[in-house]
């Protein structure tokens, strides 16, 4: 696909990350759907998970809907979320070098796929849980992904027999105020910050450098309508497509 974005940004922008020491990347969902997983609060795919089971992505994901119908959660969240098939596209492989050059501060996860960590990326902040990190809420027994997968039904505390918690944060639960702080830490030290894509959770978080040094912010966004005031580029073109073309 044609790049859209401009030479002169392209250029602006490379030597900025040259020059840069303290790189932020907040992923956001078009990271997963670049790299083959979907946005289940796109139209289709919301028709879709409506029609199969009666309830939208988001009424499924909601801690009032787990607490009392956790049956129906569990195999909405193992076929459509644990069944995505998600793989590392080229925006992680410029990350990772980034990361190699010591360039890269911190990774602030809002997915919760495990990705970051899986392509061995350091320092990542998962705002959002992470699927692998499951845990009994009255032993605080952990169990890793293959056991929610491998588990019939509901998945089960193999001692107290009571379900087990997924590791995501759930609609309806506050983020974890030490990671949120760890987050915002991060991103007001950086000198470049790349938000990659949109939050699924919706929450608006706003990313603020300190007001007493310089911090080059680009936004990678598709959705024509998003807020563009408070960043200094927004992007347009494919993460994966884009990234490469800013480094050396
Ligand atoms: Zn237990």
């Amino acid at each position: 696909m044609k790049i859209q974005t401009g030479e002169k940004v392209i250029n602006y922008i490379k030597k900025k990350i040259k020059d840069s020491h303290k790189i932020v990347a907040v992923l956001g969902i078009e990271m997963l759907v670049e790299g083959g997983g979907y946005d289940l609060d796109s139209n289709i795919e919301n028709y879709r998970v409506e029609e199969e089971y009666g309830f939208s992505p988001e009424d499924m994901l909601a801690t009032s809907f787990y607490n009392a119908k956790v049956e129906k959660f569990y195999r909405f969240y193992k076929k459509e979320i644990l069944g995505m098939d998600i793989h590392s596209t080229l925006a992680y492989d410029v990350l990772l070098k980034l990361q190699n050059q010591g360039k890269l501060s911190a990774v602030i996860s809002q997915n919760f796929h495990g990705l970051p960590q899986n392509v061995n990326l350091k320092h990542v902040i998962d705002l959002n849980g992470n699927l692998n990190n499951n845990k009994c809420p009255r032993c605080n027994k952990e169990f890793d992904l293959q056991y929610i997968k491998k588990s019939d039904g509901i998945p089960l505390c193999d001692c107290c027999k009571v379900a087990v918690r997924p590791g995501i944060r759930l609609l309806g639960e506050r983020v974890d105020a030490e990671l949120m702080t760890e987050a915002a830490v991060a991103c007001e030290a950086a000198d470049v910050l790349l938000i990659l894509g949109k939050n699924m959770y919706n929450d608006r978080l706003e990313y603020n450098s300190a007001p007493e040094h310089e911090q080059l912010k680009i936004l990678f966004s598709k959705d024509e309508f998003v807020n563009n005031k408070k960043v200094d580029f927004v992007i347009r073109d494919d993460i994966c497509e884009f990234l490469p073309l800013i480094i050396d």
